[in-house]
């Protein structure tokens, strides 16, 4: 990677000194998840969503940001390629929330939620997995990115109706290494979760298929 981008701001671009990877007024305008949080869905009390939208299959979420402000700019730009400072800031970051939120777990593994073979064509890379394998090294456990894949391409899921997939009816999208998987504690990462996500589908097939356990760790969670 050249060294120009390390330092420019992942989410307006301005150059900033070796090192940052966020300009002062996209920092500001961040939404941090501090404070006590719901240990099921990762939201700050006031936003847990366990009561509207029960998120099955995954035993504990945790993000640094709120999908909004310039958490929400910084995402998009990482799905687009734009940004690897963005994928060092929020690896830096969600590896504080795992520090805070998650380190009294056990992990075996970390997966990622896989992309589609015409995405990562079109994009030329998998920001989920770039984060997973940035993470891998922070908190030294293996990545294992073919635990999951992809049977059916992401424009699928765009055409199947919202409703089903948000109450978790939709099999087929992924699915997941039965011989692998069984008895792992995992920890899924992407970028963003909301609700109905593709993280959670992910979850679902990896504890379908055996996993002991999977926690999630995005960058980003909707509000
Ligand atoms: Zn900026
Ligand atoms: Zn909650």
């Amino acid at each position: 990677m050249s060294g120009i981008f390390v330092n420019k701001c992942a989410v307006c671009g301005q150059l900033l000194r070796e090192g940052e990877h966020l300009c002062y007024n996209c920092r500001r305008v961040l939404i941090p998840i501090n404070g006590k949080i719901c240990a099921k869905c990762g939201r700050e009390k006031f936003f847990c969503v366990c009561g509207k939208a029960p998120i099955r299959f995954v035993s504990r979420t945790a993000a640094p940001f709120y999908y909004d402000g310039a958490a929400r700019q910084a995402v998009v730009r990482l799905k687009f390629g734009g940004g690897y400072g963005a994928l060092e800031f929020f690896a830096d970051k969600m590896q504080q929330s795992f520090e805070a939120h998650l380190s009294d777990q056990e992990f075996d593994a970390i997966c990622c939620v896989p992309s589609s073979a015409r995405s990562l064509q079109q994009r030329g890379f998998n920001q989920s997995a770039q984060l997973a394998k940035r993470l891998s090294r922070r908190l030294n456990l293996p990545f294992m990115p073919r635990l999951l894949r992809r049977v059916l391409p992401a424009s699928t899921q765009h055409t199947l109706p919202a409703l089903h997939l948000r109450s978790g009816n939709v099999f087929g999208i992924f699915e997941a290494d039965v011989r692998r998987v069984r008895g792992l504690r995992i920890l899924l990462v992407d970028d963003v979760m909301t609700t109905g996500s593709t993280a959670g589908e992910c979850a679902k097939m990896l504890r379908l298929r055996g996993a002991s356990q999977v926690c999630v760790l995005t960058a980003a969670l909707g509000k």
